[in-house]
């Protein structure tokens, strides 16, 4: 049976190396002895979540929990599972006390380190998507599988708890179940932004490029008249959008699965604001929603008819797809390897309102559940104001000057800055000696690389995109930044916060 102590060190130590190697072996050693139940327990855990969903405990609730607790760890995971199977069902008159009697108990049995544990992964100050490509890795090193096996099983499964469970108790046989189903919705694809269209075809070659839309995602499932819409995160929102299913019904296919984004155009054809389209699948069933009719626009066909097309070619699927539906329901596309010819395609789509477009490698596969450097994606830059941290000496034609700058954005709670990224593009030798002055002027302290300012330098930055990272503090990075111009018009209360940056990288996720 495998002790809590043990996944709280392994945690722990996941979190503390830089290494990704050594975070995959970490990882690794430690499933490998588990049983199934164990792994179902012990993977959200890991990625800073609970295979019971959300219990209704605050942090004051939880603070109040702790006492001095225990000297010795005897928690087995079955124990914490078992703890929060209980709490989940406390419901009724009289749930907040049973509830703080519960957590007292397991609190009682836990360490200090245990405990702190236990309230972070509670609160969900633990939870971090970027660990899910680190745990494919690990959960295929436990088992002595190809990690692309996995990553596989774990698209088709739309989670990776079931599938390590498998992995790890039957190998590549037990995967086997995890395959394409139809009304078995499948992790999409996701893209890599480019820095501009010409960077985007030197690294595809001949690519498929087409309109890149600022809808929502949908994955629809059509077997004779009955169709299923999914979003991104594999919710069934069928009942949101009669239109999509209407449009389905004409197509002469008998199976398919597709993948496009739904948005909602304008009578002349121009996407209403982003806002318009994801009201339709927000909680709340959308009062005008007869008025602002969705259209829908597949850019792939990943099944037709009995053919599994996944692993055929991006050139493959768009002729299964083009076959399959009528234009008006297809996104506009070229093939090109020309990039004046590509950039003249993206203008137009900007044009017509747009966001860009989606460069596509023309031989690719479809990887399921997977940002693949097969799709990049090309659009119009965004900008954020920003306060400078702190900067590195430069190399170089550089050295000497203060050149990558650190950025961060405002946070209103603490009035502090999280770091985002860092960027020394778009300065000027003029720029570059004047922000040298400016920042030796506010230094606050320094390294051999770095100096550290006091933060009230705002500057314009564009940037393509934001991912998650583990690296940074807030959870997010800039893709692609590069300085437009310092603000000195703006104090640093009047950066963007990063409430704001939570909000943009949230909307790239519908
Ligand atoms: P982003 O949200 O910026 O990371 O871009 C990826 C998203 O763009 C996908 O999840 C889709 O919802 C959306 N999208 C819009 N048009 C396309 C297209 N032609 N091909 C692929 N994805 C698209």
């Amino acid at each position: 049976m495998t002790s809590f102590s043990e996944l709280v060190r392994v945690s722990d130590q996941v979190a503390a190396t830089p290494s990704r190697l050594a975070k995959v072996r970490a990882l690794a050693d430690f499933l490998r002895p588990l049983t199934r139940e164990e792994i179902e327990i012990a993977l959200p855990y890991l990625s800073g979540d609970i295979r019971q969903g959300k219990l209704a405990v605050g942090y004051g609730a939880l603070q109040a929990a702790r006492a001095r607790g225990a000297s010795a760890p005897s928690l087995a995971l079955h124990d914490v599972d078992a703890a929060f199977a209980a709490l989940k069902q406390v419901k009724g008159k009289g749930a907040a006390e049973r509830r703080a009697a519960l957590l007292r108990e397991l609190f009682a049995r836990a360490t200090p380190e245990e405990q702190d544990f236990l309230v972070r992964l509670l609160v969900g100050e633990l939870r971090q998507g970027a660990l899910e490509g680190i745990m494919v890795e690990a959960v295929a090193a436990a088992a002595a599988l190809p990690t692309a096996q996995v990553r596989r099983a774990v698209a088709f499964a739309g989670a990776i708890a079931p599938v390590a469970a498998a992995a790890l108790g039957g190998g590549a046989a037990a995967l086997a179940q995890f395959s394409v189903q139809l009304m078995q919705p499948v992790l999409p694809m996701l893209a890599q932004p480019a820095e501009d269209m010409r960077a985007a075809l030197a690294a595809l070659g001949t690519a498929l490029v087409d309109w890149k839309l600022d809808g929502a995602r949908v994955q629809v499932h059509k077997r004779g008249e009955e169709v299923r819409i999914y979003t991104r995160s594999l919710n069934d929102v069928t009942s949101r959008a009669p239109e999509i299913v209407a449009a389905m019904r004409g197509a002469p296919a008998r199976e398919l699965i597709l993948d496009g984004e739904a948005i909602a155009l304008r009578a002349d054809g121009r996407p209403h604001p982003f806002q318009v389209t994801m009201s339709r699948f927000g909680s709340q069933q959308d009062p005008r929603a007869a008025e602002r009719p969705l259209s829908v626009f597949f850019f792939d066909c990943l099944y037709k008819d009995g053919t599994v097309l996944f692993d055929h070619a991006t050139r493959e699927r768009r002729a299964a797809l083009t076959a399959a539906l009528p234009a008006e329901v297809v996104t506009p596309a070229i093939v090109t390897a020309d990039a004046d010819e590509a950039q003249r395609f993206y203008e137009r789509a900007l044009a017509a309102g747009h966001e860009g477009v989606m460069a596509k490698a023309l031989e690719a596969p479809y990887e399921a559940g997977r940002r693949g450097a097969a799709w990049l994606k090309v659009k119009r830059a965004r900008t954020l104001d920003l306060v400078v941290l702190a900067a590195e000496w430069g190399h170089g034609r550089r050295r000497g000057w203060l050149s990558n700058l650190h950025l961060g954005a405002r946070d209103p709670a603490t009035g502090s800055f999280v770091m985002l990224g860092k960027t020394f593009k778009g300065l000027t030798d003029a720029t570059l000696e004047w922000q040298t002055h400016e920042f030796l002027k506010r230094e606050t302290g320094r390294d051999e690389w770095t100096v550290h300012v006091r933060p009230d330098l705002v500057v314009e930055i564009a940037f393509n995109d934001l991912q998650e990272s583990s690296q940074y503090p807030g959870g997010l990075a800039l893709r692609f930044a590069r300085v437009k111009g310092y603000r000195p018009d703006k104090r640093p209360e009047d950066a963007d916060t990063i409430d704001t940056v939570r909000r943009i990288y949230e909307e790239s996720l519908a």
